[in-house]
């Protein structure tokens, strides 16, 4: 099976209750498949042009969307997809990109780069990105499906109750 696929199938399958029914709600399911605790909240600290981050604490994770993303579940799905895929935790370079005002990258960038923290290149990190994105695609995909079929079996329901 696709990783991807199987790795939102497993989520799916561990979900209880009410949990399938949104992205928020499978939050409290990846919370407990890990056994770490998992935040998620609005954040107006986050760079321009950044929709969401995935911060891997210590002792717990966070994941932060900006005010103004039009599509919070699926900002929350995709990061979600990189926590659940198993990818590193967000690599300096980047974190310094999404956090730092524009003007400051590039001595950043080599101050990390002097230090030997920039390791990862960018076609690895261009492959991450779009994994993530398949995640969040299959996953939503997936809970609007099922809320169409929920919502198809109460319209039948509805018409033998007439
Ligand atoms: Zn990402």
């Amino acid at each position: 099976m696709d990783p991807i696929v199987g790795a939102v199938s497993q989520l799916l399958a561990h979900a209880r209750g009410e949990e399938s029914a949104s992205v928020f709600g499978l939050v409290r399911t990846a919370e407990r498949i890990r056994q770490r605790p998992l935040t998620v909240q609005e954040s107006d600290t986050l760079a321009p042009g950044t929709f969401g981050l995935w911060r891997n604490c210590a002792d717990h994770d966070e994941i932060l969307f900006s005010p103004w993303v039009a599509a919070p579940e699926r900002t929350v799905a995709h990061e979600l997809g990189h926590i659940l895929l198993g990818h590193p935790g967000m690599p300096v370079d980047e974190a310094v990109r999404r956090t730092l005002p524009a003007e400051w990258h590039d001595v950043a960038g080599f101050m990390l780069r002097q230090c030997g923290q920039n390791s990862t290149g960018d076609d690895h990190l261009r492959r991450l990105e779009r994994d993530a994105e398949g995640f969040a695609s299959e996953l939503c995909g997936r809970i609007a499906g099922a809320g169409r079929a929920r919502s198809a079996r109460i319209r039948s329901l509805l018409n033998e109750a007439l």
